[in-house]
This record gives structure tokens, C-alpha cells and sequence, in this order.
């Protein structure tokens, strides 16, 4: 099977590094999507109220009866060191494990204001593993504002549980990425389908189903913010299968090919497994391009997706790219969907957000990609917006999910179509 790219795409093009003021949600986001994965696992916040509240919003209204996350709030005597709060912090990781015995993963969570005063959350991590192991598994990592994006939180939890799981020689591949059970069950189904039986997942919806990691593992990952967890399985010997990431039918199958070209799978086989899906993902998302086709894209630096989402958007969806910018553009993970881009749009990497906001006025797209904090005041000027944050609370990953993924940019303009009485 061969699909038709552009020979070098976006390879070369040259990208402008911006470093000014950033408009980005911290790290701590990552929770929320992480918490519904992980059913032992139990996410515990040492912060300020400010983090509480944000942990609160991100979550909107869910009530739990046993929630899975919280915030160990650090009072004006911890942050003025007049008490030690280690000897806390102890004291309230006892309380709650002993109130939930089934709390198997415990990630203690550095935020800003932990990190000012230096609590030294490895340390603890270290120490309450004496004390609970092997019962309960405590990690740490951070979660903190500072110069991070939203997504990073996945990619430092993750990576922090690298080093702990256990050695292996057996010959796996290693799906990584927080996927939805309903996705990740879909996937499991077309690599069966392809003959690949020895899977695993990263993160494991429960602690007794971590992987072992070993020369022999091949890993694949399902989203593109994954660089650190990337780099520690590699240094566990694991050896990454490069290919684009599976969002849309082009990207799924791409994704697909990739681990089948790993793997020997015959062509007859890869396309036994994948015909009837691709058809119906690319019927899905026709459906949406209709509308999106011929628009104008500008995405904000945000949700480090936006080079596969513009990848989808411009060869799927016939939407034309006028700006893409990332956080951080991790070349080795993105140059397979960089060479499929389409030529023509500027590449930023890093936010200064005025400069932006600037562009964006004078290019002014028909669909912007942005955070939470850009997005009213550009709907309040006429734009239409998408918010990032969606892309990670909705299932957008594999072909049964490519048509939701394309109407989620084809939405607010179709909103905008309605409101001004005209047919999108
Ligand atoms: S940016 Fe810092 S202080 Fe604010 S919610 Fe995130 S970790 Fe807490």
C-alpha cells in the first residue's frame, strides 16, 4: 500500500522560535484525563488553593464518591517553613491510604508553589515507598506552571513510572499514550486483526497490568507530547517505531503500516484488517469536510498536537494551514507527519503570545486553534475558535473516532454559518 505525500512536505521548512509571554494551562491538567485511565491510581497534588481550583474547573462539576485526585494544600506556615512539610505530608498520604485500601499507584504531584519552597518530592516519593510498598506504589513528578504547556503533565507521569516497571526479554510492542479504554480496546482489535497479539499499554488501566520493558520491546506512540517518556523507554532498551500519529484515516493507517512494517505483515492481511474502518473514516470525514474544505487554519501554540492536527486538517479535511505553532517541536517525533504537511504555512515554536495575537489579526483565519484563556476574547472579534483543550478530553485517536475529530473543527463553523443565517 502506498499513500500519496508530498516528498518533503514541512521537512524544511523553517520554523521561528518565539520566547516571550505564554497563555497555557499548566501541567496538573493532565490529571483529569489520567485519573479516568488509571483505576488504582490516585493523584495527590502538594500545591496552593490556586491549584485545587484549577484541578476543580478542569474537572467541571463531577462529584465522585471517591474522587481519584486531590490537593495536599500547603498553608502560609509551610510556605514560610515555620512547619515541616514532609512530616504532613506523611501523615496525610497515611490517612488516605488507609482509608482507600485500593489505591494501588500514588503519584505525589509537584506544583509551583512546592517547587518554591523546594519540597523535595522524589525524596518523599522515595520514603513513603519504605513505608507502603509493595502494596501501593508511590511516584512523583511534576506538574508545575512554570514554563511548561498542559500536556507535559502526561509526559512527566508517564516517564516517572519508566524507570520502575520490571525487565523483560519477551518480544512486545508497547502501545504509549493515555488512551480512552473504548479507543485503546479498538486498537487492541486491528493490531489482533494484523496478527499482533503481544501488546501492552502504557499507562495500564490498573497496576497489575504494567508492562515489562526490555531490548525486545518495540513502543509506538499514540500522541505526539510524549518526548520524555519516549527518551526513558529508549534508555531502558525499548526501540521506538517511527510513523505519524493516528488521527484521522491517512494518519491511522499510517500508524498502522508503520507497526505492520515492523511486524511482516503481509499486505493482504493489513488490508483485510483495515479496509472496512478506513472506508468508514474516510465517509466520516467527508462528511465534515464539506465544510472545512477551502478554510483557513491559525493554531496557537497549545496542546503540542498541532502538527499531526494540521496534517489531518490540510490532506483530509482540504483546510489551508496559514500558521502552526507548538510549544515545542520535537523533530524526531514529528518528522513523519512534518513530511506530509502541505508546504505553506509558518512554523513557530514557543509562544510570544502579543506578536501572535498580532499575525492573527492581520492573516484573520476562518478557524483558530487556541487555549481556554485566547478563545472568548477572539470569538468576542468575530473569530471562530476551537478550544485545544477538547482534543484531549474527547476520543479523537483511529478510524472510528476520525469523524468526531474532524467535527470538532467543523462545529464552530457551522455555529458561525447558522448564526448569520447562511448554510455552511
Ligand atoms: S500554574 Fe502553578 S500555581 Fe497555578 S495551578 Fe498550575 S501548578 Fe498550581
Amino acid at each position: 500500500m502506498s499513500l500519496d505525500a508530498p516528498s518533503l512536505g514541512c521537512t524544511d521548512t523553517p520554523v521561528l522560535k518565539e520566547r516571550g509571554q505564554r497563555e497555557v494551562f499548566c501541567g496538573l491538567t493532565g490529571i483529569i484525563w489520567l485519573h479516568r485511565k488509571m483505576q488504582d491510581a490516585f493523584f495527590l497534588v502538594v500545591g496552593s488553593r490556586t491549584c485545587a481550583h484549577l484541578l476543580q474547573s478542569a474537572a467541571g462539576v463531577m462529584i465522585f464518591a471517591e474522587p481519584r485526585f486531590g490537593t495536599a494544600i500547603l498553608e502560609e506556615k509551610d510556605l514560610a517553613g515555620l512547619a515541616d512539610a514532609n512530616v504532613e505530608l506523611d501523615r496525610e498520604v497515611a490517612r488516605l491510604l488507609a482509608r482507600r485500601p485500593d489505591i494501588r499507584q500514588l503519584f505525589l504531584v509537584g506544583s509551583c508553589p512546592s517547587e518554591v519552597i523546594k519540597l523535595d518530592l522524589a525524596r518523599a516519593a522515595e520514603r513513603l515507598n519504605g513505608q507502603h510498598a509493595p502494596h501501593v506504589r508511590v511516584y512523583n513528578y511534576s506538574g508545575s506552571g512554570i514554563e511548561t504547556t498542559f500536556t507535559q503533565g502526561e509526559d512527566a507521569c508517564l516517564a516517572a513510572m519508566v524507570p520502575t516497571l520490571p525487565a523483560s526479554d519477551a518480544a512486545e510492542l508497547l502501545v504509549v499514550g493515555a488512551l480512552p479504554d473504548v479507543v485503546e480496546d479498538q486498537c487492541q482489535s486491528l493490531l489482533t486483526a494484523m496478527g499482533i497479539t503481544s501488546v501492552r499499554f502504557l499507562p495500564a488501566r490498573r497496576a497489575s497490568d504494567l508492562p515489562a520493558i526490555g531490548a525486545n520491546t518495540r513502543f509506538i506512540l499514540t500522541q505526539p507530547f510524549l518526548a520524555d517518556t519516549a527518551e526513558a523507554l529508549e534508555r531502558r532498551g525499548a526501540r521506538r517505531i517511527a510513523a505519524p500519529f493516528p488521527f484521522g484515516e491517512e494518519g491511522t493507517t499510517l500508524w498502522l503500516q508503520a507497526v505492520a512494517d515492523v511486524y511482516g505483515v503481509t499486505p493482504a492481511t493489513f488490508d483485510a484488517a483495515t479496509a472496512a474502518p478506513r472506508a468508514r473514516a474516510a465517509k466520516a470525514v467527508a462528511a465534515h469536510a464539506a465544510t472545512l474544505r477551502g478554510k483557513s487554519l491559525f493554531m496557537f501554540p497549545d496542546s503540542q498536537m498541532e502538527i499531526p492536527l494540521a496534517r489531518f486538517l490540510a490532506r483530509e479535511c482540504g483546510m489551508t494551514p496559514l500558521e502552526i505553532g507548538t510549544p515545542y517541536l520535537h523533530r524526531g517525533l514529528m518528522g513523519p507527519d512534518l513530511a506530509l504537511l502541505p508546504h505553506g504555512p509558518a512554523l513557530i515554536e514557543g509562544q510570544d503570545v502579543d506578536a501572535q495575537l498580532d499575525r492573527h489579526a492581520g492573516l484573520a483565519p476562518d478557524l483558530t486553534v487556541c487555549g481556554l484563556g485566547l478563545a472568548n476574547p477572539l470569538e468576542a472579534k468575530g473569530h471562530s475558535t476551537k478550544w485545544a483543550i477538547e482534543l484531549v478530553f474527547t476520543p479523537v485517536h483511529f478510524y472510528e473516532q476520525a469523524g468526531d475529530l474532524a467535527g470538532l473543527f467543523s462545529r464552530p463553523l457551522r455555529r458561525k454559518a447558522l448564526l448569520k443565517g447562511d448554510a455552511a
